[in-house]
């Protein structure tokens, strides 16, 4: 029987959550601030997710060094974000691993300095420092690498629902499940390039893993309670949205007027609006089409109550 740890506290820094399986952890979880993994095996290590800016993974690479003596040979990618790909660079021995989407999405860069700037103040000095690394071994839906025993199995849901390139790492023996930024634990899901109609299908399928422990993208280590509450939290932002969207209700009175309910309480609760407006173009059947960026910043200051307060960063 496999041991596990699913510590409820959280704080920054690497987990043992099975043998030789480790979640590294990054409170507290708002945009930018991710979650990643390391799988340490018989010959090498695998890296899960590089995290966003140098600071954070010099800190990631310094705790990996602490844990083995092991050399990074693989390093997934999860999805394309910023905050999962940033500090692919730091991996310099390593192949990068993603589904092909992923890496279609990564090829035109990361968004310009400014928006980063804007989007993630906090972090405003490192994003000149950011430079993209492309996965070189991509997948469609599903991938398996071999380890001695060991499993570690890729999965692509087939469908956008974060964004279009998500991908899972499921250790079957271990029965640990890392699933990108298609969980989000006690933090707001975010899916300004997403599908939540489909997400909330991928959470169906990640329910499915015989998995005991969970490793969000965002938020503390978990289970598939915390997969089933984020799911909760999607079907009810959709369901409000649409009953909004047939009143002919504009998405940011919509955004204002849902209830969250437990969820109000949830990091970064107005991300409400990005999530209803992708709802909108969901029902106009326009997902295909970007969203405007700015103008979603704009009216997220708005629903936090002004600009410049970003709170817990
Ligand atoms: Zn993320
Ligand atoms: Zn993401």
């Amino acid at each position: 029987m496999t041991r596990h740890a699913v510590p409820r506290d959280w704080k920054t820094g690497m987990v043992e959550v099975a043998p030789k399986v480790f979640a590294y952890v990054q409170a507290t979880g708002e945009t930018g601030i991710s979650n990643a993994g390391l799988l340490v095996g018989h010959e090498a290590a695998i890296a899960v997710d590089a995290l966003m800016v140098p600071s954070m993974t010099r800190r990631f690479v310094t705790a990996i060094k602490k844990t083995t003596r092991k050399s990074v040979a693989d390093l997934v990618n999860t999805h394309h974000h910023v905050d999962h790909t940033g500090g692919n660079r730091y991996f310099p021995a390593a192949t990068i691993i993603a589904s092909e989407k992923c890496r279609e999405e990564l090829r035109p860069g990361f968004p310009p300095v400014p928006l980063l700037q804007r989007f993630m103040p906090a972090f405003a000095g490192e994003f000149s420092k950011l430079k993209v690394e492309l996965p070189t071994v991509t997948f469609s839906d599903r991938m398996v690498l071999h380890d001695g025993e060991r499993e570690i199995q890729l999965w692509h849901p087939g469908m956008a629902a974060h964004t279009s390139g998500d991908a899972t790492v499921f250790l079957p023996r271990e029965r640990v499940l890392f699933t990108g930024d298609l969980a989000f634990h006690g933090v707001t899901p975010l899916a300004f390039q997403g599908h939540v109609g489909h997400w909330i299908e991928a959470a169906d399928r990640l329910l499915e893993f015989d998995a005991e422990v969970i490793v969000p993208g965002h938020g503390p280590i978990g289970t598939k309670a915390d997969v089933r509450s984020m799911r909760e939290y999607l079907v009810l932002v959709r369901r409000e949205a649409k009953t909004r969207f047939d009143a002919g209700m504009p998405a940011e009175a919509a955004a204002r007027d849902i209830k969250l309910g437990i969820y109000a309480a949830w990091r970064e609760p107005e991300r409400i609006l990005p999530n209803v407006m992708r709802c909108y173009q969901e029902f106009r059947d326009e997902t295909h089409l970007p969203m405007d960026i700015p103008k979603i910043l704009e009216g997220m200051e708005r629903l936090r109550g002004g600009p410049g307060r970003h709170p817990c960063l």
